[in-house]
C-alpha cells in the first residue's frame, strides 16, 4: 500500500519543524491517497519531507506525528522500539515511584500519541484515544506483553475524547486473564484497592503520587479536609503522616466505599476519619456556616474546563472553592489546591487562587509549586502535556 501524503499550507510547517506532534485541519492544503487511521507522509508546500504520522479525517487533529526521520518506517518494529523506550525510561523508582502501580506510557510525551498504559501490579490497563492508535494496537500489544509479562491486559478505551475521533467506547480484556474487581496495589508503603474496570481514568490517579507523599509530610497532628477525595488517596497518606482526623468529601458513593476500604486495609481506626457524601461547593459553605475549620485542606477537583468555551466558568468554579476553603482554614493552616484542566495554565491558576484569597480577605504564602508525577512527563516540544498543576499554600 502506498503511503498517503498530507501537504501543508505555506508557512504552516513551522510547528512541525519544532517537533510539535499535532497537525490541525487548518494547516492542511491538500490530502492525497490518505486512508483513515493509516500512516501518512507530511510534506511542505514545496514537497519536502517534514514528518510521518497517522491520519484521521474525522478529527480536528488530522495528523499525529510519530517520526521526523524520513528513513524511519512506521512498522511493527517501530511500535516495539517506542514501547520499549517508554518502559525503560521508567526503570528507576525515581521516575515510577517505589510502588507497584505506575504509568508506563504517557501518550505524545512518550512518542506514542493517543496511548496510555498504566501498570497495576501484574495487570496492565491500556487506553487508546485515537483511530490511529486503535489500528496500531495489534503491534503495540505484543511489545507490551514481551516487556511487561503481565497476567492480563484490560482495555479501558471508554473516554469521551474518542468521540472527537469518531470512535465508540470499548472496555474488554485484550490479552490474558481478566483482572479482579479490585486490584490491590502498593504505593508509598500503603495499600490501595483499585477498580480498574469502572474507576476514573484507568482506576487510580497515578499522577498525584508525589503530591500524596508531600501531603503525608505536612499532615502530622493536623485535622484534614480531603475535598474531591475519590477513593481517599490523599486521606490515607494524611493519616499515615500522623493527621489527627481526615474528612473525605466526594459526590460518588462508590468512590467513598473504596475510600472506606482503603482506610481499613491500612489499619487506621474508623474514629480517625469521616467520609461525607456531598457536593464540595455546598459542604464548604455548610462548614463555614458551622464555623468548622481545618488545619490542612486538599482541593483536587475534576477537570472543570473541558473546552475553550468553558474556561471562564471553570475559573469561577476554581475561585469559588478556593475562596471557601481559605475561609475555613485555620491561620497557619495549609491549603493544597489543584487544577487538572490543561486549558488553565499555571499562571492563570495562580491568579485565580490569588483572586479567591482577595475575596476571602485572607493572604497566603506559596510554599511549593506542584505538578504531575515524573512517569507523566512533559515534552518541551509539547507543552500541552502539562495538565496538572497545584499550589501548596500556607495561610498567613
Ligand atoms: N484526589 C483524588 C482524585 C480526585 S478526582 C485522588 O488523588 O485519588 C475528582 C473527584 O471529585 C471524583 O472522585 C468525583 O467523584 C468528585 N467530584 C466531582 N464533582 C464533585 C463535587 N461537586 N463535589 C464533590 N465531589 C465531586
Amino acid at each position: 500500500m502506498t503511503e498517503g501524503v498530507v501537504v501543508l499550507k505555506r508557512g504552516r510547517e513551522k510547528s512541525v519543524l519544532r517537533r510539535h506532534p499535532w497537525i490541525f485541519s487548518g494547516a492542511i492544503a491538500r490530502v492525497q491517497g490518505a486512508v483513515p487511521g493509516a500512516i501518512v507522509k507530511v510534506v511542505s508546500r514545496d514537497g519536502s519531507f517534514l514528518a510521518r504520522g497517522y491520519y484521521n479525517p474525522h478529527s480536528q487533529i488530522r495528523v499525529r506525528l510519530l517520526t521526523w526521520d524520513e528513513s524511519e518506517r512506521v512498522d511493527e518494529d517501530f511500535w516495539r522500539r517506542r514501547v520499549v523506550a517508554a518502559w525503560e525510561r521508567r526503570a528507576s523508582p525515581l521516575v515510577r515511584g517505589e510502588g507497584t502501580a505506575w504509568r508506563a506510557v504517557h501518550a505524545e510525551s512518550d512518542g506514542l500519541p493517543g496511548l496510555i498504559v498504566d501498570v497495576y501490579g501484574p495487570w496492565l490497563v491500556v487506553q487508546s484515544l485515537t483511530l490511529g492508535m486503535d489500528q496500531a494496537l495489534p503491534h503495540v500489544l505484543p511489545a507490551l506483553v514481551d516487556i511487561a509479562q503481565p497476567q492480563g491486559i484490560l482495555e479501558r478505551s471508554d473516554v469521551d475524547v474518542r468521540k472527537q475521533e469518531g470512535l465508540l467506547p470499548r472496555v474488554r480484556v485484550i490479552w490474558g486473564e481478566a483482572p479482579p474487581e479490585r486490584v490491590d496495589i502498593l504505593e508509598g508503603g500503603l495499600h490501595f484497592l483499585v477498580d480498574v474496570w469502572r474507576g476514573h481514568k484507568t482506576g487510580f490517579y497515578l499522577d498525584q503520587r508525589e503530591n500524596r507523599a508531600l501531603v503525608a509530610r505536612w499532615a502530622g497532628g493536623r485535622t484534614v479536609l480531603n475535598a474531591f477525595s475519590y477513593t481517599g488517596g490523599f486521606g490515607v497518606y494524611a493519616l499515615a503522616g500522623g493527621a489527627s482526623h481526615v474528612t473525605n468529601v466526594d459526590t460518588s458513593a462508590s468512590a467513598l466505599a473504596l475510600a472506606d476500604a482503603n482506610l481499613r486495609i491500612n489499619g487506621f481506626s474508623p474514629s480517625h476519619w469521616t467520609n461525607q457524601e456531598g457536593d464540595v461547593f455546598q459542604v464548604l459553605r455548610q462548614y463555614a456556616a458551622e464555623d468548622r475549620t481545618f488545619d490542612l485542606i486538599i482541593l483536587d477537583p475534576p477537570k472543570f474546563a473541558t473546552s475553550k468555551a468553558t474556561v471562564q466558568r471553570a475559573a469561577r468554579g476554581y475561585k469559588d472553592i478556593n475562596r471557601l476553603a481559605l475561609k475555613i482554614l485555620r491561620p497557619g493552616g495549609i491549603l493544597v489546591t489543584f487544577s487538572c484542566s490543561g486549558l488553565i495554565d499555571p499562571d492563570l491558576f495562580q491568579k485565580i487562587v490569588f483572586s479567591a484569597s482577595e475575596d476571602a480577605g485572607i493572604n497566603a504564602q506559596i510554599l511549593a509549586y506542584l505538578g504531575q508525577a515524573p512517569d507523566h512527563p512533559i515534552l518541551l516540544s509539547f507543552p500541552e502535556g502539562r495538565y496538572l498543576k497545584g499550589l501548596l499554600l500556607r495561610r498567613v
